[in-house]
């Protein structure tokens, strides 16, 4: 069971990979909520990615591939992961295979985890997301910033929807709807066995 959560910032990837994580026992790893407890805490990591933040711009892709790697070693993620907002670059997406390669070679992990892998992309019109974005009033969630993270999603992140469909593992799903109702249907189309 391993999943990545896609989609624009306000689409409910979080809240959806955090149901669903609690439901199937795996982790929901967040690399945006793995940022703000490294600003919280004031660490080195922190400081250099709160500009980012804060701009709407993405942290670059090393910081993030070094807290994923970390993170997907720790033995909880053993048994499977959500990870909600990682990949969001091609670099990331490249290096993510990289590592769930070195992984399953890894003594007492799943074999060929790269097959259990789905992409599920949550699709949320714009106006909808940025009157969600604004509703929720976290710090990065002003208008200006909140546009510019919908600009960089669709140039940087969006591309990622045809790096999985090209390999048949995404998951579309209308992210426009009552929160149940997403939920029901990614319980659905991601039945474990299928
Ligand atoms: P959103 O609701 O915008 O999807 P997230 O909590 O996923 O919010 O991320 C908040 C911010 O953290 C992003 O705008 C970005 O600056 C940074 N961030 C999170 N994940 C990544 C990533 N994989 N690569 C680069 N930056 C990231």
């Amino acid at each position: 069971m391993q999943f990545i959560f896609m989609g624009p910032p306000g689409a409910g990837k979080g809240t959806q990979a955090q149901i669903l994580g609690a439901l199937w026992k795996i982790p929901h790893i967040s690399t945006g909520e793995i940022l703000r407890a490294c600003v919280v805490a004031k660490t080195a990591l922190g400081l250099k990615a709160q500009a980012y933040m804060d701009r709407g711009e993405l942290v670059p892709d090393q910081l993030l591939m070094d807290i994923v790697q970390e993170r997907l070693n720790e033995p909880d993620a053993n048994a499977g992961w959500i990870l909600d907002g990682f990949p969001r670059t091609v670099a990331q997406a490249t290096f993510l295979d990289k590592l769930l390669q070195e992984l399953s070679g890894a003594e007492g992990s799943t074999p060929n985890p790269k097959f259990g892998l789905k992409a599920v992309n949550l699709d949320v019109p714009d106006e909808i997301l940025v009157s969600r974005l604004l509703s929720r009033g976290r710090q990065d969630d002003n208008e200006e910033t909140i546009r510019r993270r919908l600009q960089v999603y669709r140039e940087q992140t969006e591309p990622l929807i045809d790096f999985y469909s090209g390999r048949q593992q995404l998951v579309a799903v209308d992210g426009d709807r009552a929160m149940e109702l997403v939920t029901a249907e990614l319980q659905q189309s991601l039945s474990i066995d299928s």
